[in-house]
């Protein structure tokens, strides 16, 4: 008891000292502000691991290793913090605050790092992890439960008002494990029925990720038995958008088992997200530099080398050189400015899309 006493003091003075309580602060001025009384309040606080250990080593440890247990402390100083200051008026429980951390970093030691290489993953505990890849699919913004209340069947139990059964998401949980209709009540067992009009929404997208390496297997003609796989990414609320295809990224999340009857399947849930450059030299060689001097005479041959032997692990060089030459046009205009509408549209038509999609994965991830 006198532990979590500690712990929850050490969460106050890391807020204070860290600018989460004045975020606790404004975000509750929103939902002051708000005509609707919400039945759940989500706060999101970056947390920064390091500083914590600085400040309270068991706190440090408990962010790095129990990060369920840390959201339930972080979310009962919340609790005090909404009812002492009189944040919001209306709240009732400790369950209507849903809080979520995300590291910004982790300890640069190799027990903190995830190689999206190595196998088997995800036996380990339920932590934050580090992880490095390129994106090659993601899918478009959709919407997942953040929190929903649920109220007693049996109108002479207490838990048939007032807000005792509140459901929020968790890292790794399904849709179904947030909302679902058989739940119970803790007191007498009845069956609980959701308050739709009360249920949260918010934004979720899948990214897929993968070994940078993975990209040198397009170059390799042996039968290789190397095979890589990516790993599915949940980026939720305001970390979606924040990746783009073909780009490399930096990111701490908690891997975790999703549990999709029969299926069981290992993805990652993102806390905080960071463009990554790999320490390799991606400077022009000099072969290339010196080609382009050769065939400087003709404003055509250099582009019709490099186009004749370009993805030529995909399609032998001679094959396909309009289509190359197209999907080379279209790199140099996108990558000069990625934000723009102009780039150049390729259409091409074929019985065999495999080369195609080939060609469009080096074209996303080979930037010239
Ligand atoms: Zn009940």
């Amino acid at each position: 008891m006198d532990s979590l006493l500690s712990l929850k003091e050490a969460i106050v003075i890391y807020l204070d000292r860290s600018g989460g309580l004045r975020k606790l602060i404004e975000d509750c001025n929103v939902f002051k502000g708000a005509q609707q009384m919400g039945a759940v309040y989500r706060f999101s606080f970056d947390v920064s691991p390091s500083d914590m250990l600085e400040l309270d080593a068991p706190l440090g440890d408990c962010i790095l290793h129990d990060p369920l247990k840390a959201v339930s402390l972080f979310q009962s100083v919340c609790y005090l913090s909404i009812k002492t200051l009189s944040l919001i008026d209306h709240i009732e429980t400790e369950s209507q605050v849903n809080v979520v951390l995300k590291p910004t970093h982790l300890p640069p030691f190799p027990d903190y790092c995830l190689d999206l290489s190595e196998f088997p993953r995800g036996y380990g505990p339920m932590r934050p992890f580090a992880l490095e890849g390129l994106v090659i699919a993601m899918t478009r913004v959709t919407k997942y439960t953040q929190g929903a209340r649920f109220l007693c069947s049996e109108e002479t139990c207490p838990c048939s008002r007032g807000f005792h059964h509140i459901r929020v998401h968790a890292p790794g949980a399904t849709e179904s494990a947030t909302v679902r209709s058989d739940f119970t009540c803790f007191l007498c067992s009845s069956p609980l029925k959701e308050d739709v009009k009360s249920r949260v929404l918010g934004d979720k997208q899948l990214v897929e990720l993968m070994h940078v390496k993975a990209v040198n297997i397009l170059g390799v003609h042996d039968a290789a038995s190397l095979r890589y796989q990516s790993v599915t990414l949940f980026l939720r609320d305001e970390l979606c958008n924040s990746m783009r295809i073909g780009h490399l990224y930096r990111v701490v999340g908690i891997p975790a088992h999703v549990h999709q009857w029969p299926n069981v399947t290992w993805s990652v849930e993102a806390c905080s997200i960071q463009p990554w450059t790999p320490k390799c030299s991606c400077l022009v060689s000099n072969n290339f530099q010196n080609l382009q001097a050769a065939s400087a005479c003709s404003p055509w041959r250099f582009a019709a080398i490099v186009a004749n032997s370009f993805g030529s692990s995909v399609v032998p060089p001679g094959l396909y050189n309009t289509l190359k030459l197209g999907l080379l046009l279209s790199l140099v205009q996108t990558e000069d400015n990625p934000d723009s509408p102009n780039h150049l549209d390729v259409l091409a038509l074929t019985s065999d899309s495999l080369i195609i999609d080939r060609y469009s994965f080096i074209k996303c991830t080979y930037p010239f």
